[in-house]
């Protein structure tokens, strides 16, 4: 953006600023009407992927079928007059580092956008397209491909769409939606995990009504953070939300959906949107997911009836029913400023990789040895394949973290599924005096339960591409999350 600058200021004093934007659209320039003022875009652009393809999130495999909804990337630009800042979202279950970085060279070459500025979340749909291999799910590199030039022309609409614009944020709750997923038991009826153990003592998922759970494992996050974004008409830009839920599910078979973050959404568009006008962009409406790991939908404790299977997408839209009503509640109470500075900062830490032992993948390739030439059946061979796949990874991986300030609004993001304590510390000691976490942003790295959760076991630190991170990989995020944060603080105000 920077080097249009001089060009622009050129441009400015010739034309109007009308006459401007109609001759330039795709110059990105300072803001021409107030110089310190805010201005704003967005936009929203389809990746439903063809029929046939994996659908990762679960343990073994299927193809899609059929599209229940699109899925889409979502982009935001805030510019401030001297620094940008984007942030996408993009329907699926998860994006690799690789993925994103070729995104970002596409935005920065067509934008000027640099990377630190941008911060790309994956929603963490479980019925989206073939992003990254999870289990018994392969990646589809073309269709990583094209995600990545999606996000990049995401981001270069929504930079185009830009408008003078104001901007605020106030935070709701809606404790009803999420529950925490790991349970202690009650001793003897723990199990076994992949490794034919039952010294796990938490489990995951037990089921409602289960006679055995004694209580949850940890806590929940009902918070619900919206940022408004407005042009100076008073008409909506977009709106960003965040939310930690890891995902509702209960789709069609073999379906392609959005899960409850599109269904949130199109409430949302619906309901806040301006009437349209063909000379102005639409409002985009973009759900992003808090440290939500072990944070669920599903009310294991509670009355609700488990003899009657719900239809498909009846929970989820009840869901997002739910969370958009609280939005919108929380959009109606928001302040709007002119001008808010902007900032972003990133680094990479180094995070020592969890590597079988020799003996571990012996045993392991003995297991697939005997599954030979059919499909891999249970936890046993899925997690003894995962054990051969984890030998091959790098002893230590550079992770991304990035904290963004949004005027005395600050966001982090982490590139794996957190544990919901994380986001909580991370709120609490922020210097800021609102702040949420996006996971799952700008990479895929995994689980990363805290230290106690590794203590207790179960599904979340089980070894495999989907759980690889030391055990100390959670105080290590936390404490880069908030140096980035303080960082971007006491940067230029
Ligand atoms: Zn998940």
């Amino acid at each position: 953006m920077r080097v249009c600058k001089g060009f622009a200021a050129m441009v400015i004093l010739a034309f109007s600023q009308t006459l401007f934007l109609r001759l330039t659209p795709h110059v990105f320039a300072a803001p021409a009407q107030s110089p310190k003022g805010l201005r704003a875009g967005a936009a929203k652009l389809d990746v439903t992927p063809r029929l046939g393809l994996s659908v990762p999130g679960n343990m073994s495999d299927h193809k899609g079928a059929h599209v229940h909804d699109p899925l889409y990337v979502r982009a935001l630009v805030l510019d401030d007059g001297r620094t940008s800042v984007a942030v996408v979202t993009c329907d699926c279950v998860a994006l690799y580092d690789e993925t994103i970085a070729a995104a970002k060279q596409i935005i920065e070459k067509q934008t000027g956008l640099i990377s630190d500025r941008v911060a790309v979340a994956a929603t963490h749909s479980h019925s989206a397209g073939p992003t990254v291999s999870i289990f018994q799910s392969d990646a589809d590199r073309d269709y990583q491909r094209w995600v990545s030039i999606r996000i990049a022309d995401a981001v270069r609409c929504a930079a185009n769409n830009r408008r003078p614009a104001q901007i605020g944020w106030a935070v709701g709750s809606e404790p009803r939606a999420v529950f925490n997923r790991r349970y202690f038991m009650n001793p003897g009826t723990m199990p076994e995990n992949p490794w034919g153990k039952t010294d796990d003592k938490v489990k995951m998922n037990p089921g409602v009504g289960n006679p055995n759970v004694v209580k949850p494992a940890g806590p929940i996050d009902p918070a619900l953070p919206v940022v408004a974004v407005r042009d100076s008409d008073g008409d909506p830009i977009a709106v960003l939300a965040n939310y930690t839920l890891h995902y509702v599910g209960g789709v069609g078979p073999s379906h392609i959906s959005a899960d409850y973050f599109g269904m949130w959404a199109d409430v949302i568009e619906r309901e806040w949107a301006a009437p349209a006008t063909v000379n102005k962009s639409p409002m985009v409406a973009m759900l992003t997911n808090g440290c939500s790991a072990n944070i669920n939908n599903v009310d294991v404790l509670g009355s609700s009836s488990k003899t009657r299977p719900l239809s498909p997408y009846y929970q989820m839209d009840k869901v997002a029913r739910m969370v958009a009503d609280e939005t919108l509640r929380v959009l109606r109470t928001v302040q709007y400023r002119d001008a808010v500075p902007l900032g972003a900062r990133m680094s990479r830490i180094p995070l020592r990789v969890r590597k079988p032992a020799a003996s571990e993948v012996a045993e392991a390739r003995a297991i697939l040895e005997q599954a030979k030439g059919r499909e891999l059946r249970g936890l046993r061979e899925v997690y003894a394949r995962e054990t051969i796949l984890m030998a091959e990874y790098p002893d230590i991986m550079e992770v991304p973290v990035q904290a963004l300030r949004i005027g005395d609004l600050g966001i982090a993001a982490l590139p794996v599924e957190a544990f919901v304590e994380l986001g909580l510390e991370i709120k609490q000691q922020s210097p800021f005096p609102t702040t949420f976490v996006m996971e799952l942003c700008n990479g895929y790295f995994g689980y990363v339960p805290t230290v106690e959760g590794h203590e207790q076991g179960g599904y979340e630190t089980w070894r495999a591409r989907s759980s690889y991170l030391e055990i100390n990989a959670a105080p290590a995020l936390v404490g880069a999350a908030l140096d980035l944060l303080k960082g971007v603080k006491s940067s230029e105000k």
